[in-house]
């Protein structure tokens, strides 16, 4: 898909994107996106991703396309 974007060197999907974030397998993933926020440990560019972990969540994360810092909207 044209939507996938490169994040620590590597290619990745959204779902796999949001993978990343969550730790484990998602249900399911919306279009990556560009955060308005830049990395808070490199300063580097952060992407955003929405994404169902199950039926009941969604979950909004977010992962510097630079280093190893994600969050999430739940934090
Ligand atoms: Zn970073």
């Amino acid at each position: 898909m044209a939507d996938n974007r490169v994040v620590q060197g590597r290619m990745v999907t959204p779902g796999k994107l949001a993978e990343i974030v969550e730790g484990e397998s998602v249900m399911d993933a919306e279009a990556i996106e560009d955060a308005e926020e830049d990395c808070p440990d490199c300063g580097g560019n952060v992407l955003e991703v929405g994404y169902m972990p199950s039926v009941t969540e969604f979950v909004t994360g977010r992962k510097c396309q630079d280093c190893d810092w994600s969050e999430t909207d739940r934090d």
